[in-house]
């Protein structure tokens, strides 16, 4: 995992805090690189992780892609860099999951 600095901003997801999504690498990049399919072994998965990771790194809004995904839980995909693994490690855990 990429050892970026990041901020946790407690802000509920809305349409203008979603604005950050239009200037992510991953616009141009098939989704099934961020995403488990079924039945995908342990070698596929980290492989497939890595190269997610790769195009996440120089993403211009990565601390905001990982905030969104530790602020609202996301369970599944890589966001900003961090798989559901690594989440589970950064993710406070004073810091509920949203709800609306
Ligand atoms: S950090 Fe990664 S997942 Fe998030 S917008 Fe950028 S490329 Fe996409």
């Amino acid at each position: 995992m990429s050892q970026h600095r990041f901020e946790l901003r407690p802000v509920a997801p809305s349409a203008s805090n979603w604005d950050w999504r239009m200037h992510g690498r991953c616009r141009s990049t098939d989704t099934e690189l961020f995403f488990p399919c079924e039945g995908e072994g342990q070698g596929a998965r980290i492989r497939r992780e890595r190269a997610a990771k790769h195009v996440c790194e120089p993403c211009p809004v990565l601390t905001e892609c990982r905030n969104h995904a530790l602020i609202t839980g996301e369970q599944f995909g890589v966001w900003g860099g961090t798989t559901e693994k690594d989440r589970r490690y950064l993710r406070p855990p004073r810091l509920g999951r949203y709800r609306s």
